[in-house]
């Protein structure tokens, strides 16, 4: 089965395509010349995955999923969350988003966080949504280089290395994005 998934970002794509390499043949919006920068302005992770599967369809006319992730941390009332991309502003690099988080965080004890990510399915026009969530901690400083995003200051419960420090296959059997595609998987050849 042939499917678009919604993302310019190569890193997610190499996640999922590892975690649907046997059944699923994906291509991504660069695959298939889909150039159009796709606007993330909507309130929750939820509303901006769907925004994204919705998107594509209508532009493309293809079956395709899109994911839309955030990291969520306690002290900070679940922000970045959805503004987890810009949270040090607009153009900001993962680095500088990780700045912050780190200044916000400093001589703080709870460093309770998870990621969330949802994961919204396009089937003919009707979507279905999946939820993966990982909880964890942030470290006092960045640990590691693999991965993106936040990885590096990112540790789940039950590890004691950060995503950072972790192969792609680790972070994988553990992490939200793979917990919601699995969802989605088990749903795409089960279910329908
Ligand atoms: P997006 O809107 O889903 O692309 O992600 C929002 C922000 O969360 C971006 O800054 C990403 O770098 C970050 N992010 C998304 N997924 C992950 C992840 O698996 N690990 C670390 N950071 C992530």
């Amino acid at each position: 089965m042939k499917l678009v998934f919604a993302t310019h970002n190569d890193n997610k794509l190499k996640e999922v395509r590892e975690l649907l390499s046997k059944s699923f043949e994906i291509l991504s919006l660069n695959d298939i010349g889909f150039k159009d920068e796709i606007v993330e302005n909507k309130n929750t992770i939820k509303e901006n995955s769907i925004e994204k599967a919705k998107i594509v369809k209508l532009k493309t006319g293809l079956d395709c999923f899109a994911d839309d992730t955030g990291l969520e941390v306690e002290i900070l009332n679940g922000a970045p969350g959805v503004f987890s991309k810009r949270f040090a502003g607009v153009n900001a690099s993962s680095d500088d988003n990780i700045d912050k988080l780190l200044s916000l965080l400093k001589n703080k004890s709870n460093r309770n966080a998870q990621f969330k990510t949802v994961v919204s399915l396009n089937l003919n026009g009707k979507i279905k949504i999946f939820e993966g969530i990982c909880k964890g901690t942030i470290t006092m400083k960045k640990q590691g280089d693999l991965g993106f995003g936040y990885d590096s200051v990112f540790i789940p419960n039950g590890s004691k290395i950060s995503f950072g420090q972790m192969s792609l296959a680790k972070k994988n059997k553990i992490a939200h994005r793979s917990i919601a595609v699995n969802k989605l998987v088990h749903f795409l050849t089960n279910v329908y």
